[in-house]
């Protein structure tokens, strides 16, 4: 009997020592770094460039990324509101759409993929993939945060332990990027830029779903022409909101009001036969902005298409396209106009850098030990992300490697009674006020999608709530409090190292 007794406990230890092995393989892998040893600190000055400059040459180009839909054996899960959203159907093409911008002593290239974020490997993955004839200094790859297109983040599968990741959809995007660049770079032409700037009130369009009510609600356009004949050949046009406008029943992929914006700064607005608006030809990019906190067409906002003089409330593509149009009916009359500021003298400045953001958010180490998180970590606990920023002319760019909140980059964080930490704003002063140069353009993730970046002192995951509320969203999709923290520091630094354009330093 003691013998057996025995027997039973030395397998038993045997078995658990086992089972804890396994699972500490398991971290081991889940963890692993996917792109180890990548560290960047360009710094590339344009003031060679402001010394002698040459003349600027663009190139654009697109590349298709719709999922297959073909095989039932292999569902394609839509990402960004629950799990089990298969597609079923296209109702309009995703895209990776490539704009190469070069000075003559640098090049800078910039993707905007319709896709829900992009992780940091996976942008290192498009550069990798460029070959050095391209002669890229820079790439930033954006996601426009696009919730009716596939999972590339694993959060949205079949149930909660299975990623929505399909692996070949993922290279199939990462080759289309990379493709994209190239392509636009042998379009490279010379050519003309001009910036613009548009107020654009947020009262039918945007709403903010959490307090502090901050928007980021400007459009900026960078919009280049030909040097021959003046023709547009693109634009990056820069907005804060959430590309949900279908919401959360919809099954069919779309480009969301991004799509309809560019199909509209193309072609024109044509209905029932009738031409309500001239395009401007060309390729256009859209780049999502400071998007946290929550920047969204929610269902409550009824939207105005200011084309077919129509109202839309109830989420669909048609609403999308009224919140296209809205923004279209803003740029193209100036995209339409000769713009004499247009300049085809435009130095280019680089600064980007990699950094370690620590992640204490429990569900998100979960999902990254279950597979579903399939990212690289630096190790334990730690990610590897990225922040630049670019100037181009008068013009800058802040790259920001997820969903900012608009408080951080305008202004106006709050020590937000019922906040967890009760202390005074930390990310501090505004984003916007430290960059150089106008405009001011903030390319949200980009070279990332690290979730929620929340200001320190409106942290809230235990009660009481922020100003009274039962509860609020936004930290269950945030790495951590200090994660603000990190990235304010890293970008105002970027910003006092870049020497203003105007100053002539
Ligand atoms: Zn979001």
């Amino acid at each position: 009997m003691k013998k057996l007794l025995f027997r039973i406990v030395r397998w038993g230890a045997v078995l658990l020592v086992m089972v804890v092995i396994g699972l500490v393989a398991r971290g081991v892998y889940a963890f692993r770094d996917r792109t180890p040893g990548y560290a960047l600190d360009l710094k590339i000055e344009a003031a060679k460039s402001r010394a002698a400059p040459k003349p600027l040459r663009v190139g654009f180009a697109r590349i298709k990324i719709n999922p297959n839909l073909s095989d039932p054996k292999r569902p394609v899960w839509v990402a960004g509101f629950s799990h089990h959203r298969a597609a079923t159907a296209i109702h309009d093409d995703i895209w990776a759409i490539a704009c190469v911008v070069d000075d003559g002593y640098t090049r800078f290239g910039v993707v905007a993929l319709d896709a829900i974020g992009f992780f940091h490997d996976d942008a290192v993955a498009v550069r990798r993939g460029c070959a050095p004839e391209w002669k890229l200094d820079y790439t930033t790859v954006c996601s426009t945060h696009n919730h009716s297109t596939p999972d590339l983040m694993g959060l949205w599968g079949a149930d909660v332990l299975h990623t929505g990741v399909d692996p070949r959809y993922r290279q199939q995007v990462i080759a289309a990027a990379t493709q994209a660049l190239g392509e636009a770079v042998a379009a490279l032409q010379p050519a003309r830029v001009a910036f613009h700037e548009i107020a654009t009130p947020t009262d039918g369009l945007v709403a903010d779903t959490r307090k502090p009510i901050v928007f980021d609600p400007d459009i900026r356009v960078l919009h280049f022409t030909s040097v021959t004949n003046g023709a547009t050949l693109g634009s990056i046009v820069g907005w804060a909101n959430h590309p949900e406008t279908p919401w959360s029943k919809n099954t069919e992929i779309t480009a969301d009001f991004c799509g309809f914006l560019r199909d509209a700064l193309e072609h024109g607005v044509t209905h029932e036969g009738r031409v309500l608006a001239a395009g401007v030809g060309g390729i256009h990019l859209y780049v999502n902005g400071a998007v946290g906190g929550l920047m969204t067409t929610h269902p409550s906002v009824t939207v105005r298409d200011p084309y077919l003089q129509q109202e839309f409330k109830e989420p669909s593509h048609e609403k999308s396209r009224a919140v296209g149009h809205q923004l279209a009916a803003r740029i193209l009359p100036l995209l339409a106009a000769t713009n004499a500021a247009a300049t085809d003298i435009a130095p280019i400045g680089i600064r980007a850098r990699t950094l370690q953001i620590p992640i204490d958010n429990k569900l998100f180490l979960a999902a990254a030990y279950l597979g579903l998180i399939d990212r690289g970590h630096v190790h334990w606990k730690k990610m590897r992300t990225e922040v630049a920023l670019v100037t181009l002319g008068e013009a800058s760019i802040a790259c920001v490697p997820g969903e900012i909140y608009p408080e951080i980059i305008n202004g106006g964080i709050e020590r937000a009674p019922g906040g967890d930490f009760d202390i005074e704003p930390v990310e501090v002063p505004a984003l916007r006020e430290l960059m150089p140069g106008r405009p001011k353009f903030v390319f949200g993730l980009a070279n990332d999608e690290l979730g929620y970046i929340i200001p320190k002192s409106e942290w809230d995951e235990k009660p009481p709530y922020l100003y009274g509320s039962k509860g609020v969203y936004g930290e269950v999709n945030s790495c951590g409090p200090d994660t603000a923290r990190l990235l304010h520091t890293a970008l105002a630094e970027l910003c006092r190292e870049t020497k203003s354009p105007g100053s002539g330093k």
